[in-house]
């Protein structure tokens, strides 16, 4: 890579950054434009696509490709600073957006949850072959786009702007460890979050942040250069930034979203063998991420699930645990606690005064039973099927990094904008990078408002280059 320019410069190529390359170039298609691109990728080409290439991709949509019209209403009461305009864009385009990837060669699957769930009309959707078959599929379209240059292992470093602090092109590290220049009016940052800078994750989580593992490698790439970048230029921050979405993982393994979500059916136990929360207190989507955050910060990021035959016959129970170890199992709940490294007598103490509190009304884990505790502490307020049916089942916990909250404050129409609101001319952020939410992430949207504002960006920023040229 040398020294050039381009219309624009694109970093990343996760369906953020994907989206918004193919839709600039789509957009100068329509006005009769082969746009010079740039896109610069971190990783090799075989690993490229950060957390997008290892996800699942679950939409929350329904049949109709709508998003979930509760959606909105709960991120409003999240937090006073949740910011609206974006969320009732992402509302508004995601239609549009699952159109985009579908015309490409995304092949959509719509499926019911089946299990109890806090997503209304309980269906979504995903990609046929998850988050990778968006990465490559996209990218196989863009590779076969006039004007379009991919810059593998090729990392950001530095916005370059004029004296007025408008963009006009981008520093990058080659291969070679030698610093370029690109010249561009415009530059879309889509690298992800800062979950694999743990010097970001100390300092924003406080201690032990290092103790979480990334629950997938592509996560290793994204190391927060795009909040470095927009910041040093002005951009303003915007979502949680002592807050993270995190996933109960299986501590046996590194193997890729290794996680374990059959815990409503069962207990949580730590360390000690002892119970420290309400397992059943609502639908599983509800609860993940605030008891991975418990796990990780009160129980020294140490939990085990414990469980029986009417926990592992819960419908769709292979789709909950997508580690790739089976559980440590015994027939007797001592030699699983022995199994697991807990403290035998803990743990029978633990189930025997759980089973004893359990309620006597059916089991259903298709929807919230009512099957409550009753006299302990802490109480489980559905699905307290006594734990008595061996053999025992068992999985060791620890909590993985999925992504932060906070990030770089961008407005509806994708551009970077100041702590005053104001766009900082030519910059535009989406996906991961950008901070929108607070205390609390509804499942199913984050590849979902990567493809949207990407795509807005794209078009954005298109459309703004041709107003200039039709202005010279
Ligand atoms: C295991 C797992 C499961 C998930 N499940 C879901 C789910 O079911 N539904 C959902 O909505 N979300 C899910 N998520 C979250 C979702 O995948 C991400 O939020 C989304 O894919 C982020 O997309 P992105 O394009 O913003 O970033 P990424 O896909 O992470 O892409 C960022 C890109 O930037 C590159 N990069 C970073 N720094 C630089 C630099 N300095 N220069 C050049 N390139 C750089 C990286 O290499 C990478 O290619 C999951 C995530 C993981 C990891």
């Amino acid at each position: 890579m040398s020294d050039a320019s381009y219309d624009v410069v694109v970093v990343g190529m996760g369906g953020a950054g994907l989206c918004a390359a193919l839709s600039y170039a789509e957009t100068a298609a329509e006005g009769n434009r082969t746009a010079r691109i740039a896109v610069l990728e971190r990783a090799p080409k075989e690993e490229r696509g950060g957390a997008t290439r290892y996800t699942t991709a679950r939409f929350r949509v329904d049949d109709d490709n709508n998003l979930d019209p509760t959606f909105v209403d709960t991120v409003a009461a999240t937090h006073r600073d949740a910011d609206l305009d974006y969320f009732r864009t992402l509302e508004r385009e995601t239609p549009a957006s699952m159109r985009f990837i579908e015309e490409r060669g995304v092949e959509l699957i719509h499926y019911p949850l089946g299990l109890a769930s806090g997503v209304y009309g309980g269906r979504e959707a995903s990609p046929n072959g998850g988050g990778k078959a968006i990465v490559e599929t996209l990218a196989g379209v863009l590779e076969g786009v006039d004007g379009v240059e991919i810059h593998y292992e090729t990392e950001a470093v530095d916005l370059v702007t004029d004296e007025r602090g408008a963009i006009t092109g981008i520093t990058a590290r080659g291969r070679d460890g030698y610093l370029r220049t690109l010249s561009a009016p415009a530059v879309i940052l889509a690298c992800g979050g800062w979950q694999n800078n743990k010097a970001l994750m100390s300092q924003y989580l406080g201690p032990n942040a290092d103790d979480m593992p990334l629950i997938a490698p592509g996560l290793a790439y994204n190391t927060g250069d795009g909040l470095r970048m927009a910041t040093d230029v002005g951009g303003g921050v915007a979502g949680q930034f002592d807050m993270v979405h995190g996933e109960p993982y299986d501590r046996r393994t590194t193997y890729p979203d290794a996680v374990v979500l059959s815990y409503p059916y069962g207990i949580l136990v730590n360390g000690r063998a002892e119970r420290f929360i309400d397992e059943g207190q609502a639908p599983l989507d509800r609860t993940f991420e605030a008891f991975s955050y418990e796990i990780w910060r009160n129980q020294c990021n140490e939990a085990y699930l414990i469980g029986d035959q009417s926990m592992v016959t819960v419908p769709f129970y292979e789709l909950l645990n997508t580690t790739d170890k089976e559980p440590e199992t015994a027939d007797t709940l001592a030699g699983l606690a022995e199994k697991l490294g807990l403290d035998p007598g803990a743990l029978e103490a633990t189930v025997a005064e759980y089973n004893a509190a359990a309620g006597p009304q059916p089991f259903d884990p298709t929807t919230m039973d009512g099957k409550a505790t009753t006299g302990i502490t802490p109480p489980k307020t559905n699905w307290a099927q006594p734990i008595e049916r061996g053999p025992f089942v068992g999985y060791p916990l620890t909590t993985a990094v999925c992504f932060v909250f906070g990030g770089v404050r961008t407005d509806a129409q994708a551009r970077v904008v100041s702590p005053a609101g104001a766009p900082i001319p030519g910059l535009y952020g989406a996906g991961e990078m950008t901070g929108v939410f607070y205390r609390y992430y509804p499942v199913g949207t984050s590849v979902l408002r990567g493809l949207t504002f990407g795509r807005i960006a794209g078009a954005h920023a298109a459309t703004a280059a041709a107003r200039e040229v039709a202005a010279v």
